[in-house]
């Protein structure tokens, strides 16, 4: 966490602010470009996007680009709608903001940035053309051509945002658990059946998870990944190993 389903969720609630103008900015300099500040001064928000894990707000200066690390979160008016951080403490603590964005009318900043672990950045005009299929855009096609041409851990391939753009450590566990396929099966030893499967998988489990209010709203919740109980499905021990310098979570009894 965070993933492309917290992003997506960020840019439903950054949404409240478009048509807005910026009249102040703070940002913590480490994080973002030299002269952020007289970039984004004084212009107005006019749109909010989202491509893979980076949320992007377009103005009618530059496009603002939010990259999250393992930790961090939008506050929108004040208001913060994922509230569970699974590596955080989950405090929120004035000193862990990163970026405050005051718009018209409000004391408050419109839309914080906090970030405990300071793993995240912000860019302005970022180039994401190295990004491979978003999430919500998915075919059985596209993932089937970017799983063929690699031979890594399929887990792997799907943490690279090149192979599936916004997939995190705790979805990729998800949808390999609901299409029983291993996490260390070579990515090019899926068939087309299996590769179509893990897309549908893929499509509906993000969607329901989105709805519940994110990554952690998994039949792999956090819980389940610190107990390792037995799996729901085949009552198979579950089991916990590391891929690609990630805790993986997964079935032996039905993940082939
Ligand atoms: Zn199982």
């Amino acid at each position: 966490v965070p993933e492309g389903l917290e992003a997506e969720i960020w840019r439903q609630e950054l949404a409240l602010t478009v048509g807005r103008t910026i009249i102040d900015v703070w940002v913590d300099e480490r994080v973002a470009p030299p002269s952020f500040v007289d970039l984004v001064a004084a212009v107005t928000i006019t749109g909010i996007r989202r491509s893979g894990k980076v949320v992007l707000i377009d103005t009618d200066g530059p496009t603002i680009g939010l990259h999250f690390g393992m930790t961090g979160r939008v506050i929108v008016d004040g208001e913060a709608r994922i509230e569970q951080l699974e590596y955080a403490s989950g405090l929120d603590r004035p000193e862990w903001d990163r970026l405050r964005l005051f718009t018209a009318g409000n004391f408050a900043p419109a839309v914080r940035l906090n970030d405990p672990r300071r793993l995240g950045h912000i860019s302005i005009d970022p180039d994401l053309s190295h990004l491979g299929t978003d999430i919500f855009d998915l075919t059985a096609r596209s993932l089937g051509e970017a799983l063929g041409q690699r031979r890594t851990a399929v887990k792997t391939a799907l943490l690279n945002p090149r192979v599936v753009a916004g997939l995190g450590n705790l979805c990729v566990d998800e949808v390999l658990w609901w299409a029983g396929i291993s996490p260390h099966r070579p990515a090019n030893s899926l068939d087309s059946i299996e590769a179509e499967l893990l897309a549908d998988v893929t499509h509906r489990r993000l969607r329901i998870m989105l709805q519940r209010g994110g990554s952690t709203m998994g039949t792999l919740s956090p819980e389940v990944r610190r107990t390792c109980p037995a799996c729901e499905r085949d009552g198979s021990p579950l089991q916990r190993d590391r891929i690609c310098g990630r805790t993986s979570v997964w079935c032996p009894g039905h993940q082939r």
